[in-house]
């Protein structure tokens, strides 16, 4: 691991003026910075401690959520609030990783986790990402786990994060605090696609510290679903997963949400099979034909593309869970 500073931050102003240059990076549980300084894949020259900072609460602000960045994916999944009004979000934390891990794990990291891409990972393969300009190794080589949806010449890796698929379902805004001031980004705006710079992955500028997840209270929340498929039943990212969240009324869709996970290079929104569902009848018609369209413009590879089915598949599955 290369040497770097670390600063223990004493408040959310010292953790911003600590984080500011670019070769700084906050860390809260650890579970991803640590793993990626140590395969060397993240070098950073300033390592700042957040733990210390109070945002861990989790509390009702006239009828919306919010969650402190700090609160552990434990936390968050079993709190009497999110399993009654959010179940996705408790779905979708629980499916993830380990006991052990959730534990440690905070909401900040998991909106900030990286990409399993083995590529990216292994420290020495071209890979954009981890070294832009470098190419993309993935392109040629085997990518059962690689993205069907988003891509971009530049990249194809998925967004790791099952957490966040359910937050785009729920609408979630996330709030931040950083040398600018303060902002409320939109879930579905916080994650770039790859583009021409897979190295940019979210919408903070450095030293920009999340402090908060804003989760609106919908009708749609308290029925919403986390669907999951994987190679194993733990310890296992997603090769396809899908949230959403209706509001029923009477047996017909009066709104609804649907994103998906292990399938697109960011938590993806699939806003046209949202339209379609509204004013149709809740029932397999509609849901099979909103789970394929949820998958248009999908551009398999070789070794992945299993995953249009799959995921048709599951979203079709999250839409009957979600309804019954
Ligand atoms: C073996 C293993 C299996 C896993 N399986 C899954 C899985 O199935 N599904 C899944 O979704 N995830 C999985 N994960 C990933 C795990 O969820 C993340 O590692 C974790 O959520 C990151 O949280 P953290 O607090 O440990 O982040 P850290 O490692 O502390 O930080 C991660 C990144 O976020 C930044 N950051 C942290 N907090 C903030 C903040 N408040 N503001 C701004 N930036 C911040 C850090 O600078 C860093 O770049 C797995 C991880 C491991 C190691
Ligand atoms: S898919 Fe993205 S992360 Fe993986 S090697 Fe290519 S550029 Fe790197």
């Amino acid at each position: 691991m290369q040497p770097f500073t670390y600063v223990h931050a004493e408040s959310v102003d010292h953790a911003i003026a600590s984080g500011r240059g670019p070769h700084a990076q906050f860390v809260a549980g650890g579970t991803t910075l640590v793993d990626l300084m140590r395969l060397e894949v993240m070098r950073p020259r300033a390592v700042v401690d957040i733990t210390g900072l109070p945002l861990t609460a989790i509390e009702d602000r006239g009828g919306a959520l919010w969650i402190g960045a700090l609160a552990t994916n434990t936390d968050v999944a079993y709190h009497p609030l999110v399993t009654a009004r959010f179940p996705a979000l408790a779905e979708a934390l629980l499916s993830g990783a380990s006991p052990q891990l959730r534990n440690m794990a905070t909401v900040g990291g998991n909106l900030l986790q990286r990409t399993r891409c083995p590529y990216f990972r292994d420290g020495m393969s071209p890979c954009n990402k981890r070294a832009p300009g470098t190419g993309c190794a993935a392109l040629d080589g085997y990518t059962r786990s690689h993205a069907v949806l988003g891509t971009s010449p530049r990249c194809i890796a998925t967004h790791p994060s099952d957490m966040c698929v359910a937050l785009v379902a729920l609408d979630a805004v996330v709030h931040t605090q950083g040398p600018s001031g303060r902002r409320a980004i939109a879930i579905a705006e916080f994650h770039t696609p790859p583009g021409e710079h897979p190295e940019i992955e979210s919408a903070l500028v450095p030293g920009e510290l999340v402090t908060h997840l804003e989760l609106p209270a919908t009708p749609r929340a308290a029925r919403s679903r986390y669907t999951k498929v994987r190679d194993r039943a733990s310890f296992s990212f997603a090769l396809a997963s899908a949230a959403v969240a209706l509001e029923l009324r009477g047996g017909e869709i009066r709104d609804a949400r649907i994103a998906l996970g292990g399938l697109a290079t960011v938590p993806w929104r699939a806003r046209e099979a949202e339209r379609f569902l509204i004013g149709r009848p809740a029932g397999p018609d509609s849901f099979r034909r909103a789970a394929a369209m949820a998958l248009d413009g999908a551009a398999p590879r070789d070794d992945n593309s299993f995953k249009v089915e799959l995921g048709r598949r599951t979203v079709l599955r999250a839409l009957q869970r979600g309804a019954s």
